[in-house]
């Protein structure tokens, strides 16, 4: 098991007058090699539910567990766990601001302290991992590639990092069907080949049940289901 939820909630603006339970009592076992398909309408709490587990928030009551280190947790113990869990922000080529690609995609490397060649060899495995060619792109300013591209590009920054698990929040989100066939593809393979634990946040059962091997549907912050995709079809 690497994240454990023990009868979470989360608040926000507790005790104000726009108090809002986002997690309503969620008890929740992520095990390794999991491919989950996170399900659920806007404002079911499908947001507050991943940023909790890399310690980003911290419960208002109960416990997550993530790879063993309680996230309530400060410091060095935190940063464990940021480096083991990857997350993709929705939308993250909003968040591309350095010069070139090979930039970009070094930041989190060079954060972690690696040296020159490591990072160099991280870079271009990243790049590998989701098509992007390394010699015609490492140059590029990233504000010149496609929309497909972008995206490509932010999420190699976070696979150059080697996440143990991966986060993606609807990773698909705004790209045309290609480009959506493509990254999906792209995920897949992550998990198929090199053993990435993977969370897929979407709103669509079909994207979450053609790849993940398990469906969890939030509902008002709590599980509504947490089923094989065969089976929450057959509950539909
Ligand atoms: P989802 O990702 O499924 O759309 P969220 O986790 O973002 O759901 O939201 C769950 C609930 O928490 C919603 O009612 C939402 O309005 C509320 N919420 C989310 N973020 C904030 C915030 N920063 N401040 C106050 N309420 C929030
Ligand atoms: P690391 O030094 O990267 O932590 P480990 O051998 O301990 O190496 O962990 C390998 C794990 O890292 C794999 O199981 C996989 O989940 C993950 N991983 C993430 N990105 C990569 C990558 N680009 N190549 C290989 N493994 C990766």
């Amino acid at each position: 098991m690497i994240v454990e939820f023990k009868d979470v909630k989360y608040v926000y603006n507790e005790n104000r007058p726009n108090e809002t339970v986002a997690i309503n009592g969620i008890n929740l076992e992520i095990n390794r090699g999991d491919f989950i398909g996170l399900i659920g309408h806007t404002g079911s709490g499908k947001s507050t539910l991943i940023q909790l587990i890399n310690g980003l928030y911290k419960p208002s009551f109960g416990d997550v567990i993530t790879y063993s280190i309680n996230t309530k947790e400060k410091g060095d113990k935190l940063k464990t766990i940021r480096q083991k869990v990857g997350m993709v922000f929705q939308y993250p080529e909003h968040q591309l601001f350095e010069e070139t690609v090979f930039l970009d995609i070094a930041f989190g490397p060079k954060n972690m302290g690696l040296d020159k060649d490591e990072i160099e060899a991280r870079v271009k495995d990243a790049m590998n991992l989701v098509g992007l060619d390394y010699e015609s792109l490492k140059d590029k300013s990233p504000f010149n590639l496609s929309g497909g591209q972008k995206r490509r590009v932010a999420i190699a920054g976070v696979l150059a990092m080697h996440p143990h698990l991966l986060i993606l929040d609807e990773p698909t989100a705004g790209l045309d069907p290609r480009g959506r066939e493509e990254i999906l593809g792209y995920i897949k393979k992550l998990h198929d080949d090199l053993g990435i634990t993977i969370i897929l946040v979407t709103h669509s059962m079909e994207e979450a049940s053609e790849l993940a091997n398990r469906i969890l549907v939030v509902k008002d912050g709590k599980i509504l289901l947490d089923d094989k995709p065969i089976k929450v079809f057959e509950n539909e």
